[in-house]
């Protein structure tokens, strides 16, 4: 197994040394911890020796056998901490459990350390997790259970001091090494010095801990923290000011969730903020760097892996931040090859994610990163994991003004109104918005002059290189779909603009109204609204490529939509569920029946999307005509206007809808 080959060898080496150098100086000089020597030789021993009460001594030696049950830091600790409890009695059964095997689990083995007991023998158990991991008979008939940690400071020195017999004066925090990490600075024949500097600098090479965290803003001072994702991080940080002033145990905060957001939308420095915010550290990792980090066999992947998750439980409390999650792919959408591959990946993650996310390997606080929620393995946020989910969103007009001010800093534009550059720019994340300022700043520069708003401004809505009608057309566009939205009450417009951001040509934001559940009628309605553009395109001209392409298009929503309400949400006309609502679009590639019906509602309700802007015609080319000037029309507007039409605003039903 890859654990022994990986961790006995060099364990042996330095232990083969050691009780060859403590003999010789075992006369030289007393050990500082008052412990015999041959318990302290490693620095596993020292944890051993450390841990036992004199009671537990007793009961380890009593002549009627012992059920004994030690808890490692993390599994790479396990053979080590072996060799020091052989260091103390002799076993007629020693179990080291790390859940490698599938015969780690607490009903395998009951047998056997019953009977082994009952013959009066010693059985001992190892295992970062022994409820989880060793026989249940051997837990629960427990007469010495030991706890380890990972070493403090002042064992780390008494390690340096029975290798080098020097004292290796003050030592400095050190977090985020393994056990190999220990036994590979630990070098006989060298200085404390030495060992300490070794030490040191494999901390900074194995700490993931972020170097950049004094560079987040704290939570209440991070611009753009809106919504639910402010809400849970605010919770966190007072649940985690509850812990630390003792009023709540750790494992009552609730502290593990998924960020889920488009890249840019600042995941990554939420993690930052709430690692800064509590006061701990942050380590992150992704799945490519997994294999990045090695040569990216299967066996180096496992060992990266189980490294990150134990440099975690070694820098705990500590934020775990596992970036672009989804890079771990979920294996109901693996075929058998891959499955293959990525299984004990996978099942790695989750074993690890288990210690991590219920406190049995410290104080960790993991959180994921994904642009896909969907597409994470259903394992992975399931209850216990990490079944919170909460949305990263592009920020409000007034959240983006602050990023904007933030990337300014105190200095560029003080006291300018920004309001105006965020109203145009919205849409954006917070990375377009620090790119904004930065590409304003080398502007400036350039020409030998302070910042100025239309710096900005020039970045965030460009001159439009459309010609005066394609202008109108993609206001008009938008305008329908706006229109529409608030007429039929769809959601709440919050701002129309015709500004071009990359692929997109313009853009209507639009707060939907939550819904607990939907019924056929709202999801046609919204199906209605959102071929409104279309309409319009035909309506002033022909159909273009602008409403189709990729899967969040307007064709791509609706089509997804109406495909989830057949197959997924039994409102179809046949109640049969035959893939989950976000799945349910690929059945169209092999379902000529599914295709069909999808189809024939895309045509009929693209019918009544084409009747809306047809009565709708003079409001929509009215208020498309002022988002050409103005490049950015509030929803105010768009009600306001709604509000003056006297016309009938709901277009005409099919049976069972609500007619205009
Ligand atoms: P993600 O992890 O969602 O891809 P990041 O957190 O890496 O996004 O954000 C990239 C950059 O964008 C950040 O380094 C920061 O400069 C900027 N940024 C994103 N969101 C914000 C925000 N709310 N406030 C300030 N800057 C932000």
């Amino acid at each position: 197994m890859a654990r022994k080959q990986q961790n006995q060898k060099p364990d042996q080496s330095l232990e083969e040394f050691l009780s060859r150098d403590l003999a010789r100086r075992a006369h030289e000089e007393a050990d500082a911890s008052d412990g015999s020597d041959e318990e302290v030789e490693t620095l596993a021993g020292i944890l051993v020796h450390d841990a036992l009460t004199s009671e537990q001594r007793r009961a380890l030696s009593a002549p009627d056998g012992a059920a004994v049950v030690v808890r490692v830091p993390s599994p790479d600790w396990a053979d080590a901490v072996a060799a020091a409890m052989r260091s103390h009695a002799t076993y007629s059964d020693m179990q080291i459990k790390l859940g490698t095997s599938r015969q780690d689990r607490p009903e395998v083995g009951c047998d056997r350390v019953s009977a082994r007991l009952a013959r009066g023998g010693r059985v001992c158990g190892i295992s970062q997790d022994p409820e989880r991991f060793l026989p249940a008979s051997l837990v629960a008939g427990a007469d010495v259970r030991l706890d380890l940690a990972q070493p403090t400071p002042g064992q780390v020195a008494r390690a340096i001091r029975a290798v080098t017999g020097e004292d290796p004066g003050p030592m400095p925090p050190l977090h985020g090494l393994g056990h190999h990490d220990y036994v590979a600075a630990l070098r006989t024949g060298s200085t404390a010095a030495a060992c300490l500097a070794r030490l040191t600098a494999a901390a900074r090479s194995r700490s993931v801990v972020d170097p950049d965290l004094p560079e987040a803003p704290l939570l209440h001072e991070m611009p753009g923290l809106e919504g639910e994702a402010r809400d849970w991080c605010l919770a966190l940080a007072d649940d985690f000011q509850a812990y630390l002033a003792g009023r709540i145990d750790f494992d009552a905060i609730s502290r593990h969730a998924v960020f889920c957001g488009e890249p840019g939308t600042g995941k990554t420095l939420l993690a930052r903020s709430v690692a800064r915010t509590l006061g701990v550290g942050l380590i992150e990792t992704s799945v490519a760097s997994w294999f990045t980090q090695t040569q990216g066999y299967l066996g180096d992947v496992v060992r990266e892996i189980d490294r990150v998750f134990s440099a975690a439980a070694a820098a705990s409390p500590v934020v775990l931040f596992l970036d672009e999650a989804d890079g771990l792919p979920s294996r109901t959408r693996l075929d058998n090859r891959n499955r293959d591959f990525w299984k004990p990946i996978i099942g790695q993650v989750l074993l690890q994610l288990d210690g991590a996310t219920s406190g049995k390997n410290g104080k960790i606080i993991v959180i994921a990163g994904t642009n896909h929620a969907e597409d994470l393995d259903p394992a992975l946020v399931r209850p216990g994991r990490l079944s919170r989910v909460i949305t990263v969103r592009r920020p409000s007009v007034s959240g983006l003004a602050e990023i904007i001010r933030h990337h300014l800093g105190p200095d560029d534009l003080p006291g300018a109104d920004l309001t105006g550059v965020a109203a145009l720019g919205v849409g954006a994340t917070g990375a377009d918005a620090a790119a904004w300022v930065q590409a304003a700043r080398r502007t400036a520069r350039v020409a030998g002059r302070p910042i100025a708003v239309a710096d900005l401004m020039a970045l965030v809505a460009p001159e439009d290189d459309r010609t005066p009608a394609e202008a109108l057309a993609c206001a008009r566009h938008e305008i329908a779909h706006a229109c529409a939205v608030e007429a039929m009450g769809v959601g709440t417009v919050q701002t129309v603009t015709t500004v071009q951001s990359g692929e997109v040509a313009g853009l209507t934001r639009t707060k939907l109204t939550t819904r607990l559940s939907m019924t056929r009628v709202q999801i046609e309605d919204y199906v209605v609204a959102t071929l409104c553009g279309r309409a319009a395109d035909e309506e002033w001209g022909e159909a273009s490529t602008g409403a189709g392409g990729p899967a969040n298009s307007d064709l791509g929503m609706a089509t997804r939509t109406l495909a989830a309400a057949h197959a997924s949400f039994g409102l179809g006309g046949s109640l049969l569920h035959r893939a989950s609502d976000v799945d349910a679009h690929r059945l169209l590639a092999t379902c000529p029946d599914l295709c069909q019906a999808v189809s024939a509602d895309l045509d009929r309700l693209y019918a009544r999307s084409r009747a809306f802007v047809q009565a709708h015609k003079p409001t929509i080319d009215g208020l498309a005509h002022r988002l050409v000037n103005e490049r950015l029309l509030t929803g105010a507007v768009i009600r306001d206007r709604l509000a003056e039409d006297r016309t009938s605003l709901t277009p005409g039903r099919t049976k069972g809808g609500r007619r205009a």
